[in-house]
């Protein structure tokens, strides 16, 4: 990171307002002069392309929007809308036509606009839509090449001093070949307010036979071929309804590039990572509704944001692979993770080495507000003090997982200490990552009983991807008296219903994960208290 961690609303499009459109304006000058300069490749502005592959791109039997459309970044004035062609013979540059809404009918315009769609980036589009009213909810679509997309809901932020409730939800890891997303048909029925994505969305490895669904192809390094599998994971009818009923707040974790990734090293050390690294952050870009401005450079991207909603909720957006330093204690000629004792391991308590990076830590301490009954924290993994211990081993459990907060002991110090020091309301840590629910109380030291408990942990189990079975999780259970409840043999999402005076969350796990009708129960509910960290059984 070479530049300070910027806030959402400055990273949340380009530095003049060309791009947004009223009603009475339906092409802005920008586009215009965008559009002049390429109509040679340009289908549907001025009609210079040829006429044979004009008629082929509108060829009304191909879906040109199928992979859905999505919504994020949810601003009081502002968000991003996405789509992406799809089909063959796409031009190099296609206008795609998009309309924000009142009203589902469409009848009452807030604002439109055209975007060009260009091969370069997937033909995916990022409009950005400004001037909206604060705490609305509004309708868009997409149209192009004599289609147009689906309607979806989406909605900005309310207006500071507001402290109206907030719904949201926590997702993360939903492996394709490990289940069906029946978890994102009943997020979406339940109307949130916000998704909040919290790494994961798609699973690097190649095809292995007999699962309950396939990846197409094998591993993904090239661009391409993380094209395709963003593709076939936002194929899925459930995860579009989920993209489409509401905004979404997105980070990342490791699949999205290599599985236990950190900076520019991947699992196994692979020559030329950077190009991989890259290859993988434009194809997240390109799939995600994010700002223009958050596109990567080559093989760096700044994905952190900090989303306020009034002054109920502040949600900040962490990165937790692209600064870190690696995993401590690997083997010689390896990267990635492992489970290591302790006391065998220096390297866990060097303070010089960082989770978020030194710079992104500076950047969250300056995060954390006063003036907000609570303080999200979405990054992507587990923070809580976590060890098992090996086989037949009796007293303190002392083996730990390095790719968690846990193998980054005094970073974590560190982050929780500035949390008491400044006694940050509400603080609420949200993550993802490691396939199980866990609802912990956190605390800068684990070790000093009298260390007060100083925020709360809600890391969400997977939409799909496979867990620990009951009974090895349960096994851990009576060393962790500050996990109030963990799972990994469930997949879903946690729900969370926040309003100035309390936290209600509901641990949402579907019956079966290899049913695409499945049907959904909660496992269990949580209230956390404002002023109170630490949750309690509902
Ligand atoms: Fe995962
Ligand atoms: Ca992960």
């Amino acid at each position: 990171m070479n530049e300070p961690m910027p806030h959402a609303s400055a990273q949340s499009g380009q530095p003049d307002d060309a791009e947004h459109i009223t009603p009475a304006e339906p092409i802005s000058r920008r586009q215009l002069i965008l559009a002049g300069g390429l109509a040679g490749g340009l289908v549907g502005l001025s009609g210079c392309a040829a006429p044979a592959l004009v008629r082929d791109a509108r060829a009304a039997d191909v879906p040109r929007f199928g992979l859905g459309v999505a919504s994020g970044g949810p601003l009081t004035d502002r968000l991003v809308l996405w789509t992406r062609l799809t089909g063959p013979n796409l031009p190099a540059h296609v206008q795609v036509n998009w309309e924000l809404a009142h009203d589902e009918a469409f009848t009452d315009i807030a604002a439109r606009g055209v975007e060009v769609a260009e091969s370069d980036w997937a033909h995916s589009v990022h409009a950005e839509p400004r001037g909206l009213a604060p705490g609305r909810w509004y309708w868009y679509r997409f149209s192009a090449l004599g289609q147009r997309s689906t309607p979806a809901r989406t909605r900005t932020a309310p207006a500071a001093g507001v402290t109206a409730p907030l719904r949201y939800a926590i997702t993360s890891c939903q492996r394709w070949d490990h289940g069906h997303y029946a978890a994102w048909r009943h997020l979406a029925a339940e109307q949130p307010d916000v998704v909040v994505f919290l790494g994961d969305y798609i699973y690097e490895y190649g095809q292995v036979p007999g699962r309950v669904r396939l990846h197409d192809g094998g591993p993904t390094r090239t661009l391409d071929q993380y094209r395709a599998r963003y593709a076939q994971y936002k194929s899925d009818p459930a995860l579009q309804s989920a993209h489409a009923a509401a905004p979404w707040l997105i980070t990342w974790d490791d699949h999205e590039v290599d599985n236990d990734y950190v900076g520019l090293q991947g699992q196994n050390l692979q020559p030329d990572f950077a190009t991989q690294r890259a290859a993988a952050y434009q194809a997240w870009w390109e799939h995600m509704p994010v700002a223009r401005s958050l596109r990567p450079v080559g093989p760096d991207a700044r994905i952190v944001g900090r989303y306020d909603w009034g002054d109920l909720a502040r949600f900040i957006l962490a990165d937790c692979r692209q600064h870190r330093s690696p995993q401590a204690c690997n083997k010689p000629g390896r990267g990635g993770s492992s489970v290591v004792r302790e006391r065998d391991c220096a390297e866990l308590r060097d303070p010089t080495r960082s989770f978020l990076g030194l710079e992104q830590e500076a950047w969250l301490a300056r995060q954390w507000s006063a003036e907000h009954r609570w303080n999200l924290l979405a990054q992507s993994t587990l923070m809580t003090r976590f060890a098992t211990r090996d086989k037949g081993r009796v007293g303190e459990p002392d083996m730990v997982w390095t790719d968690g907060w846990e193998g980054y002991p005094l970073a974590r110090q560190r982050l929780l200490q500035t949390v008491a020091d400044r006694q940050v309301p509400g603080c609420v840590v949200l993550g993802g990552d490691v396939h199980a629910s866990y609802i912990a109380d956190l605390k800068p030291d684990w070790k000093n009983d009298r260390t007060p408990v100083v925020a709360t942990e809600f890391c969400g189990t997977s939409i799909t991807s496979n867990g620990w079975s009951y009974d090895k999780f349960a096994a851990t259970l009576p060393d962790h008296p500050h996990i109030r409840y963990g799972r990994g043999d469930d997949h879903g999402y946690l729900a969370f219903d926040v309003t100035a005076k309390r936290m209600t969350v509901q641990v949402r796990s579907v019956d079966d994960v290899q049913k695409a009708d499945s049907g959904i129960h909660t496992a269990a509910s949580f209230v956390v208290e404002a002023g109170r960290a630490g949750a309690v059984r509902a």
